[in-house]
């Protein structure tokens, strides 16, 4: 259903958030779809969220009071033409947008032979929301490949650099609804095939991940230890509610049979925190 136009011709919509979430779950919201930063900075006029890949959500079944905004048009676009600060050892890339799909950017970053993200593959996430919380593994995380940064905030939009900002492991300091719009690739020059077979090497490591719908990883390894192993030891895994379900293939996963509720995670999120006897933290958000 579309609502009343925006002003600045941004794309407003009353949608489903199950279609954007890896899971497939979520209630209505009135959705932006921004190409620009005057759309953008209207849409930032009300209460909203930011939503990316939703790869790393579990979004209420009732839906969300807030707007939705997602990252479209010039910010969905990819630049890979070498910038001035480029020379024969280093890359460095024009704007990526922070709505660009993560796996599709690592596939071109492989066929130019350009290295440095190579540990994010696997990751289902946009640019922008694979930067807010510098995801990765312990192959490599998307700072590691990081030249500038473009960041829409309420008080108006900075460039900067990475050294700007501290970050660390899944965490960027980059504030909750600052807006990663863009950034810029620093990253070096080697070959397609060494770039393939660093890229083959961090994907065998998720061999024992579902291959179904998911948010990922449902809590943090407490201490070290394996959240999936102290799970499974609970005699959890294959645990059924209704469509929701813990992996029998991996116990952190909860994955969507079909039809799942966000209501349907929760119980076995509950669940599973009252049986393990380690007090375990959410990996993933729950909006609201
Ligand atoms: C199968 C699977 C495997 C995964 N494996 C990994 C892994 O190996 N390593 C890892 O780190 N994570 C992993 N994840 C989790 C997830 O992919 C990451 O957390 C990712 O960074 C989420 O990005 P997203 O674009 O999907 O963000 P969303 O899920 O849409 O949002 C997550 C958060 O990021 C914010 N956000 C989104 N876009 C922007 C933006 N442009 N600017 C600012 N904030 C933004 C949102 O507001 C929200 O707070 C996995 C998930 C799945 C489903």
């Amino acid at each position: 259903m579309t609502l009343a136009a925006s002003l600045t011709g941004a794309g407003v919509e009353r949608l489903a958030l199950s279609r954007f979430t890896t899971l497939g779950v979520g209630g209505e919201a009135e959705v932006w779809t921004v190409g620009d930063h005057a759309q953008l900075s209207e849409a930032m006029s009300a209460p909203y969220r930011i939503l990316g890949g939703g790869s790393n959500l579990v979004i209420s079944d009732a839906g969300l009071s807030e707007r939705v905004i997602r990252l479209g048009g010039a910010f969905a676009s990819t630049d890979l033409t070498a910038g001035p600060e480029s020379n024969p050892e280093r890359f460095v890339s024009g704007w990526v947008g922070g709505g660009v799909p993560l796996p599709g950017l690592l596939r071109k970053l492989r066929t130019l032979g350009f290295s440095g993200l190579e540990g994010t593959v696997g990751v289902p996430a946009q640019v922008g929301g694979a930067v807010w919380m510098n995801a990765g593994t312990r192959f490599g995380e998307m700072f590691d490949g990081l030249y500038q940064l473009e960041i829409a905030t309420p008080e108006g939009v900075r460039q900067l650099s990475p050294s700007e900002l501290p970050w660390g492991y899944r965490d960027s300091a980059i504030p909750r609804n600052h807006i990663v719009t863009r950034v810029r690739l620093a990253l070096k020059r080697s070959t397609p095939q060494a770039v393939s077979a660093k890229m083959e090497e961090a994907d065998s490591a998720r061999k024992g991940q579902p291959k179904m719908k998911t948010p990922g990883c449902a809590f943090k390894n407490p201490g070290g230890v394996s959240a999936g192993r102290l799970i499974d030891e609970a005699g959890l895994k294959g645990c059924q509610i209704g469509q929701a379900m813990i992996s029998p293939q991996h116990a952190n996963f909860i994955v969507n049979l079909g039809g799942a509720s966000a209501e349907e995670v929760h119980a076995l999120l509950t669940l599973i925190r009252q049986r393990v006897g380690v007090k375990l933290e959410l990996e993933y958000e729950l909006w609201p």
